[in-house]
């Protein structure tokens, strides 16, 4: 019997992870990823409890740790940009710490063997026949495919051609969100600083590469206009929004133009009644983003688990495996996306009086008591999957 064939639209996080398990299922899996390679950039990502038990199922863990930031604390600023307080690394960085692009070309690796990867294409159409799904390129032939898998993004392709338009699912919260490297000039080692600004969040770390500085930038954005930008005006947006902000900003921005790793867009969030339509289905951000803060990297990779569990449970019935992976993890989805809703006030409040208010509840994280309240909460958010073993899925 011919394996059945799946296609999976983006090669970030869920689009790797979803060809692993797809794969444990007996799958085909072929990928296609827009960009014309796999994309490096983004902000550090942690693991807790079950996530961790998802990684070590994978046999990435070991990869995973050997590319761990080991994050330590943290210096809050003030308006003033003098120290503040230092809240530990342990409140923020989970078990296991990793740089999103670390982890993107670690699930890569571990699946080129098996997995068709094609990058700098995407899917135009999708047309659902009685067996599957045809569906045209913007650059390939046409090809049909049993299933379809959206895991691309806020922006999804796939999410577009079966669902409908972007504006009707995302809600942007009223911020953007950049990250960059830079020199370190600031000679940090595993430790990291924040300075805000009104509407202006700056948190600047180092850890792996000593030489290299990692800047995430939030800023409000109202009536920021994000889509169709080009790299240079992308650095072109950035250096407006932050051309009079304070502390070493300048400095920092000094290095946008050679940086090949930047990273721009709204703060999202993608809002669906129903996450499948037919044989196509969507998965990671395309279904569920939440935001920074949502938890969107781990729930990403254990909604890859299990959907592939469920279509090997269900013996390849796909509704009846997309309802039941729906139902494992709508709900901690919804928890991501409240989570993830107060992101941007959190990181770059809109007023001093408002970053004022915030320093002195992001103080509390520096002391004991309530850092392991913060500590039980994030494990909690992170635990809200329990990693279940699916039989199906032990024998590739
Ligand atoms: C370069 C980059 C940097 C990021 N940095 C941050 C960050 O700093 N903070 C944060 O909170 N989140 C960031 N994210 C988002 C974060 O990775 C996700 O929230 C989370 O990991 C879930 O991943 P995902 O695979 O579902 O979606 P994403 O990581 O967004 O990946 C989607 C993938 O699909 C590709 N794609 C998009 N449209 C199409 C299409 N039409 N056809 C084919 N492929 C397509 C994209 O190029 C991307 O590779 C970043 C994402 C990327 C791609």
């Amino acid at each position: 019997m011919t394996a059945k064939t799946v296609l999976v639209s983006g090669a970030s996080i869920a689009g790797p992870s979803a060809a692993f398990w797809l794969h444990r299922a007996g799958y085909r899996v072929t990928v296609v990823e827009t960009a014309p390679a796999l994309r490096p950039g983004g902000q550090a990502v942690d693991f807790r409890g079950e996530q961790v038990k998802l990684l070590d199922a994978m046999g990435v863990l070991g990869d995973v740790r050997r590319h761990e930031t080991a994050m330590g604390d943290q210096t809050l600023l003030g308006l003033d940009a003098r120290p503040l307080f230092t809240v530990p690394g342990a409140a923020w960085s989970g078990e296991v710490e990793i740089l999103r692009g670390d982890l993107a070309r670690i699930l890569y690796e571990h699946t080129r063997d098996y997995t068709e990867y094609v990058f700098g294409d995407r899917v135009t159409s999708l047309t659902e026949t009685a067996d599957g799904v045809d569906v045209t390129f913007a650059h390939g032939s046409p090809r049909s495919f049993d299933l379809v898998v959206g895991a691309d993004g806020v922006h999804s392709g796939v999410r577009a051609a079966a669902f409908g338009p972007e504006r009707d699912f995302r809600r942007d919260l009223g911020f953007g969100i950049a990250g960059f490297t830079a020199p370190n000039h600031l000679g940090l080692d595993h430790t990291s600083v924040m300075y805000n600004e009104p509407g202006r969040g700056l948190t600047v770390g180092s850890h792996r590469l000593p030489d290299r500085l990692h800047v995430a930038l939030v800023f409000a954005a109202d009536g920021v206009e994000f889509r169709r930008r080009n790299a240079d005006e992308q650095r072109a947006l950035v250096t407006r929004l932050f051309a009079d902000t304070g502390w070493e900003t300048p400095k920092l921005l000094e290095a946008l133009p050679a940086a090949t790793d930047l990273y721009v867009d709204s703060i999202s969030q993608i809002h669906l009644h129903r996450w499948s339509k037919g044989r196509v289905v969507l998965l990671g951000d395309a279904a569920w983003c939440a935001g920074p803060g949502g938890s969107g990297t781990g729930l990403a990779m254990m909604g890859a688990q299990v959907l592939a569990g469920e279509l090997a449970a269900a013996g390849g019935d796909h509704a009846t495996a997309f309802a039941k992976y729906e139902q494992r993890l709508r709900k901690p989805a919804t928890v991501g996306q409240k989570n993830g809703k107060g992101s941007g006030n959190f990181l770059a409040p809109r007023t001093a009086a408002k970053i004022r208010s915030r320093n002195r509840a992001y103080r509390m994280l520096s002391t004991r008591v309530f850092g392991k309240v913060f500590t039980w909460m994030t494990d909690r958010a992170a635990n809200a999957v329990e990693y279940r073993e699916y039989p199906a899925l032990t024998a590739a």
